[in-house]
């Protein structure tokens, strides 16, 4: 057997996992400050959830999803995404009965057969708000508001907010009919999938990236949904302008910017950086208050944001990320007799909140030194007979390379200062 990950995973070690652990720390103290609670739903669903709640048509559905039959007959798939089987804890739990109005968010793996490349995994990670029950264009700003401060926070700058409206049920249409007419006349300059694509769904040949299907999608003559919104619409998106200029928070308009599926409703937007070149979206979100009814629930409004993890992660090193210095301590015995002073003194040190990693392989002095030198811990607790005999421990500092004896309380109350100040 060949010793290796499948394809498109990998394994997540080392320092690297600090970058992890501070970003996902980020997201739950942010969510949790917004009022979001946390919800898991399982990695794997019934397959229809997906192709009723992320769309027969789309390239996940079609291609990228993880589909396979479970021993009882079952078509099963694991997850591509999470607003769908949010969505679907909410209907299943009866929350549009007993509590209408909830804030959710998540942290978790999905799963898309891809071809894997920088930022981009088969199995990968990704976070997500989703408020359902609000049709206020304030919980749109809130969802974009909470992204932002995440962004922020995590220190990644050169960000761009792109927004758009892709209507209602009422004013879409109008604007989908003159967007098929005006591509059946630029039909020469489409690429083959968007030839296709114009017949069944028009809105998602705005997703081609081909550049001469982009060129045509710049012409200035190019029809932009903007021009068709309802007052509804018109207004909704009014109020969210006026709202993110209260926040603070710099926004284009990008008309080409839309999400082809039918319950996708109004508000669409994505969060760019401009250091990753080609693949420049770090996140997105929009509203969605036609999920529900497509699932076969109820007429519930919800909007919500996700954001890719990996490719957060390397910008986060890219970044040069601060690594915080652990602090920890190094118990390095002398003899048998040692061994249980410090076992002893890790009880202490437990107690007292300071990390420690006592090495049992070996009783060598230069051994424990050479040790706790690749480990990158400044401090080691020696303890032998010497030390037995004063009733205490050494305490070497192997950046000034100075070490003393020391009595316990006085070793403890070092340790302490060391790591306020670490
Ligand atoms: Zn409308
Ligand atoms: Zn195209």
């Amino acid at each position: 057997m060949e010793i290796k990950a499948p394809r498109g995973t990998r394994d997540i070690l080392g320092e690297e996992v600090a970058l992890w652990q501070h970003l996902e720390e980020v997201v739950r103290r942010n969510a949790h400050l917004f009022g979001y609670e946390e919800i898991r739903t399982p990695v794997f669903e019934h397959t229809e959830l997906f192709a009723r709640g992320v769309g027969e048509e789309t390239d996940i559905v079609q291609k990228e999803m993880y589909t396979f039959t479970d021993k009882g007959g079952r078509s099963i798939t694991l997850r591509p995404e999470g607003t769908a089987p949010v969505v679907r804890a909410y209907l299943e739990h009866g929350f549009f009965v007993r509590d209408p109005r909830v804030r959710w968010y998540y942290l978790g793996p999905m799963f898309r057969y891809e071809r894997p490349q920088a930022g981009r995994m088969r199995q990968f990670h990704q976070f997500g708000f989703e408020a359902l029950g609000f049709q206020d264009p304030a919980c749109d700003a809130e969802i974009i508001l909470l992204a932002w401060t995440i962004y922020r926070e995590l220190g990644l700058s050169d960000l761009s907010l792109e927004l758009n409206s892709i209507g209602c049920p009422l004013c879409k249409p109008h604007y989908v009919r003159r967007l098929r007419e005006y591509l059946e006349s630029r039909k020469d300059a489409l690429c083959e999938n968007c030839k296709r694509r114009l017949v069944e769904n028009p809105l998602r040949v705005l997703d081609c990236k081909n550049e001469t299907c982009q060129a045509v999608f710049r012409e200035a003559s190019f029809p932009s949904i903007q021009d068709f919104l309802c007052t509804e619409c018109r207004r909704h998106e009014e109020r969210l302008f006026s709202l993110l200029k209260r926040l603070g928070i710099p926004f284009v308009v990008n008309p080409r910017l839309v999400r082809g599926l039918d319950y996708y409703t109004r508000t669409v937007f994505e969060v760019k950086v401009h250091t990753l070149g080609a693949q420049d979206a770090i996140g997105g979100g929009g509203r969605y208050d036609g999920l529900a009814r497509a699932l076969g629930g109820p007429e519930v409004p919800g909007v919500g944001f996700a954001a890719g993890m990996e490719r957060i992660v390397l910008l986060l090193e890219r970044s040069g990320f601060p690594r915080k210095g652990t602090f920890r301590v190094y118990l390095a015995p002398q003899d048998e007799e040692g061994e249980k002073d410090l076992l002893a003194l890790s009880q202490v040190l437990h107690e007292a909140g300071i990390p420690f990693c006592l090495d049992f392989a070996s009783k060598n002095l230069r051994y424990h030194l050479k040790r706790a030198q690749k480990m990158g811990v400044r401090f080691v607790v020696i303890a032998g007979e010497e030390e037995r005999k004063n009733e205490g421990f050494s305490l070497k500092d192997l950046v000034s390379g100075e070490q003393m004896l020391l009595s316990r309380e006085e070793l403890l109350g070092r340790l302490r200062k060391e790591r306020e100040t670490c």
